[in-house]
């Protein structure tokens, strides 16, 4: 189900307070006109009723696309370490007493992934409507990002962080690699052939991993890659 909450917000622009109303949990399956409205990041915005001045709201959010067995939790950046543990615990399965936990450890009730960012949320959902798995496009990144800085020295130092991302007008889906110092862009063409080759060698892995993969991000494809090469594949 699908459930709102009203909370007390003071309007940074203009300092009335007031309160609003925002979205603790969508289920697209029971209310399918979130579809499109959590893509539009609807669900975090907050529009103050006196200025009119309206903007991003970053608090805890669960978006469960049900019919195709996937959840998105959404805890903020504030969200101090402990309810972050408290959180990934759940997911990972390891809340043994707690049934829900249970059933993600035995994957009976298909991908969860947590995320930190509005950015990571959208980039999440983006690959999900994709039609990808997140894990072989983060090693794809990892891979376009090797390839880029075999060529390039001082790529290789930059300090990157890496999008998965869609150009709607023309229907193709890019790697951005955002530099954190100096915000500049730089885009690579996302290979549909070079993910369909990662597929094949690594999804038999991934699907073999013990634990769920909640948190699954540029670390999560360099902790796999290290661990593959360490045991070699089986070919068959
Ligand atoms: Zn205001």
């Amino acid at each position: 189900m699908s459930l709102v909450k009203k909370i007390q917000l003071t309007c940074p622009h203009c300092g009335e307070d007031f309160e609003a109303e925002i979205w603790e949990t969508v289920n697209t399956s029971l209310d399918p006109d979130m579809f499109d409205a959590v893509r539009r990041c609807e669900v975090f915005k907050v529009t103050c009723p006196r200025c009119g001045e309206s903007g991003l709201l970053e608090r805890a959010f669960l978006y469960n696309q049900m019919q195709d067995n996937y959840m998105l939790h959404f805890l903020p950046r504030s969200a101090n370490d402990e309810e972050f543990e408290q959180i990934l615990r759940f997911y990972s399965g390891e809340d043994s007493d707690n049934l829900l936990s249970s059933l993600i450890r035995s994957k009976k009730v298909g991908e969860v992934r947590i995320v930190r960012t509005i950015p990571r949320f959208l980039e999440k959902l983006a690959i999900l409507d994709a039609g990808l798995d997140d894990r072989v496009v983060e090693i794809e990144k990892l891979f376009t990002w090797l390839h880029i800085s075999d060529k390039d020295e001082t790529f290789a130092k930059r300090k990157l962080e890496s999008y998965f991302v869609k150009n709607e007008e023309k229907d193709s889906y890019f790697i951005v690699f955002v530099d954190l110092e100096t915000e500049e862009k730089l885009s690579a063409p996302f290979s549909q052939e070079l993910y369909d080759t990662m597929f094949q060698i690594y999804s038999q892995e991934i699907r073999n991993s013990e634990k769920p993969d909640v948190i699954v991000d540029e670390n999560w494809a360099r902790q796999f890659l290290e661990k593959s090469r360490q045991e070699p594949h089986q070919e068959s």
